[in-house]
């Protein structure tokens, strides 16, 4: 049988994902997919690495009150290396494949969005911002871009308590989409899997902050 994408060459494997029968160059063997299914390759591993020690250099250890109002002895703040184009691409193309089979990305400003958008850009695929909060007199939507009957997969740079991603899944879910999956760059390791789970949502991150720690 000949390969189901580029009718050349013999078909050796299924993609997971749209089952079609593809050649070996048509094919990513690290996730299953063909290569329609997941235009990105993964990073190499040599690259996770480097990747991985960039974010173990946003780890701050000191004393710290975070968002939620709990106190901590480190901080992980990526916005600052993602302002960098080398490690925003590597981080678009890891976040992008995670999405595979999603019609889109979906994030929290501010930031989702620089990630949001990169994923998108090395996907194809649109993007959503969802808003902070709601503007009590404001008459902005709580989210810009696609969200009714979409199904979107959230991303976060870093995870804590996962309510900002629990508000998210709602906005989405009020507004007629369909969401299941919250990627994150780094999770702090914090309770937010098992919350995020009994939403009904799964939890896929780059990094455990256990990993980042250690390294
Ligand atoms: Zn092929
Ligand atoms: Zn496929």
């Amino acid at each position: 049988m000949k390969c189901e994408i580029c009718g050349i060459n013999e078909a050796r494997y299924v993609c997971i994902s749209c089952k079609r029968n593809v050649c070996t160059s048509c094919y990513r063997p690290m996730l299953g997919l063909c290569t329609d299914c997941a235009p990105v390759a993964p990073l190499k591993e040599e690259n996770v690495e480097e990747l991985r020690s960039l974010v173990s250099n946003c780890v701050k250890e000191g004393d710290f009150v975070l968002t939620s109002g709990r106190k901590s002895n480190y901080y992980v703040d990526i916005k600052g290396l993602i302002t960098q184009p080398a490690a925003l691409q590597s981080l678009g193309r890891e976040l992008s494949w995670r999405g595979v089979g999603y019609d889109g990305f979906a994030g929290v400003e501010l930031g989702a969005v620089p990630l949001v958008v990169a994923a998108s850009l090395y996907s194809g695929k649109p993007y959503v911002i969802i808003r902070k909060e709601k503007r009590e007199h404001g008459v902005e939507k709580e989210h810009i871009g696609q969200v009714e009957g979409k199904r979107l997969c959230i991303i976060e740079d870093v995870t804590t308590t996962g309510e900002t991603a629990l508000r998210a899944a709602k906005v989405i879910r009020s507004n007629k989409g369909y969401v299941d999956r919250v990627v994150t760059v780094v999770d702090r390791e914090e309770g937010a899997e098992e919350i995020l789970k009994s939403n009904k949502l799964e939890l896929v991150p780059l990094f455990r902050i256990s990993d980042l720690k250690n390294g």
